[in-house]
């Protein structure tokens, strides 16, 4: 008898919640990774970073755990007809797994956790994505919170309830195997993309002590970095808050905010394609296509917010501030959408998150859950002025700025703000 690991967004055998009691118990273990093909054949992009940032990962573990006379199993097909086949190379007594609060994932494990019981298998699941989950954090009403602040209040309060325990990796109840096979990158029909390798997968030396002196500029080197690595889990989310506890109370607000919408997708999932206030719906959005494909080239005119399209297009990242401000641009000044940003977003993020994406997106536009009105309108010369004075973030993205090559503004700043304001009133007052 087997005890299986399935790694999904955990990719890391340090600090791993599941792993980490599954080694514990009674029956050897075995790890596990699925190429889930009902999330890779939507991918458009062949190339994708992120498919590659993952293979190199499971690379990692596959030899991390040959070393000690294991392997990690890897399969390429649905989770179902995966977990079948493995039923029958292998007699399982229990599934682990990290929870993930995803509306796909949910589904896929309410599925999984049905097939196990059908076959006598016990499924265990896990928290570990996040320190407090959608359901630990309730108003007194036992109502969930859909306003950042007070949810913080919560988050902290828990937080002090007790020290966050680190999972050890203890490596003696491995199953011992032969090698397994791994397919090939370009057998599972990805080419390898080498963005990946120029995002971080640990700690290394991130510092939080200065953090919210210098966080906001985007010329500055002043953030962790480290979204990617959550994203795909190869740092611990509890290594993290013990480190900001320490070093930054701003930093450990990020981190919840980062659970704020993980929270705020997994108990009001109608925000995957509706405002989360529905009045925001009413809203007539302009969409001009034209429009959308200069904003997303970073020719829009507006140097900030070019800067910050070219830098996602380039690098598969953005900084913080100027993603709020290229996609308040979008719904604000364009008139576009917030869904298409969003889904652009999706495509270019190598630290694309569905709740964080989504949130934030909303956020920006006003529809989501955020205390403030819709009339803030990020002004983007203004933006420019307090957090890229010298024009050094924007310069390196934005090469041609000052000759005659670079375009005019795409809108006038006011005209587009009284429009926006206008046209948020009216849908508003129409529903
Ligand atoms: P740091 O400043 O070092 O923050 C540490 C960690 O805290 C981040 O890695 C992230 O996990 C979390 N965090 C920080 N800010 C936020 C926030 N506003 N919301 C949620 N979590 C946060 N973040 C994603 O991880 N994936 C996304 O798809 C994503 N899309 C976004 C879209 C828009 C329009 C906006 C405005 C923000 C988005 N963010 C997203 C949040 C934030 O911009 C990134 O997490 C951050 O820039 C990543 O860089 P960092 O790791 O250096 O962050």
């Amino acid at each position: 008898k087997v005890n299986i690991v399935w790694l999904r967004r955990d990719l890391r055998l340090e600090d791993n919640h599941a792993l980490s009691l599954a080694l514990r118990g009674k029956y050897p273990v075995l790890v596990v990774f699925l190429f889930d093909r009902i999330i890779l054949d939507q991918l458009p992009d062949k190339n994708d970073a992120r498919v590659s940032f993952i293979y190199r990962q499971i690379e990692f573990l596959k030899r991390e755990l040959q070393q000690y006379g294991s392997d990690l199993l890897v399969g390429d097909t649905t989770p179902e007809l995966f977990f079948e086949q493995l039923s029958k190379r292998f007699t399982i007594h229990s599934l682990f797994y990290n929870r993930d609060y995803e509306p796909y994932a949910v589904d896929r494990d309410r599925k999984i956790d049905h097939w196990a019981h059908g076959k006598g298998i016990e499924s265990i699941s896990l928290k570990d994505h996040v320190v407090l989950e959608p359901q630990e954090i309730r108003k007194p009403d036992h109502t969930a919170y859909s306003v950042f602040t007070p949810y913080y209040k919560k988050w902290r309060e828990k937080l002090a309830d007790g020290p966050l325990t680190r999972y050890p990796f203890q490596t003696n109840n491995l199953l011992k195997t032969t090698p397994l096979p791994l397919k090939s990158l370009q057998d599972l029909g990805f080419k390898y993309n080498p963005l990946e390798s120029t995002f971080k997968r640990h700690i290394g030396d991130f510092s939080a002590i200065h953090y919210e002196q210098n966080r906001d500029f985007p010329a500055k080197n002043a953030t962790s970095r480290l979204s990617t690595a959550l994203r795909f889990g190869t740092v611990s989310i509890r290594s993290l808050v013990v480190q900001a506890l320490k070093e930054n109370e701003v930093f450990l607000k990020e981190l919840a905010w980062r659970e704020f919408f993980i929270s705020i997708l997994h108990l009001y999932p109608h925000v995957v394609t509706r405002s989360f206030k529905p009045q925001y719906d009413a809203i007539t959005w302009r969409n001009d296509l034209k429009e959308f494909e200069l904003w997303q080239k970073g020719l829009t005119g507006y140097p900030l917010v070019d800067a910050a399209m070219r830098e996602l297009n380039e690098t598969g990242y953005m900084h913080n501030r100027m993603r709020m401000v290229a996609a308040s641009f979008l719904c604000k000044h364009l008139l576009i959408d917030w869904r298409w940003g969003e889904s652009y977003f999706a495509q270019k993020l190598m630290d694309y998150e569905l709740a964080s994406n989504n949130g934030n997106w909303q956020w920006v536009a006003g529809s989501g859950c955020d205390a403030a009105p819709y009339f803030r309108v990020f002004n983007p010369y203004s933006q420019q002025e307090k957090f890229d004075p010298q024009l050094t973030y924007t310069r390196r993205w934005v090469r041609e700025l000052g000759s005659s090559k670079y375009p005019k503004p795409i809108v006038e700043h006011s005209i587009a703000r009284d429009r926006a304001l206008q046209t948020y009133k009216e849908g508003l007052a129409s529903f």
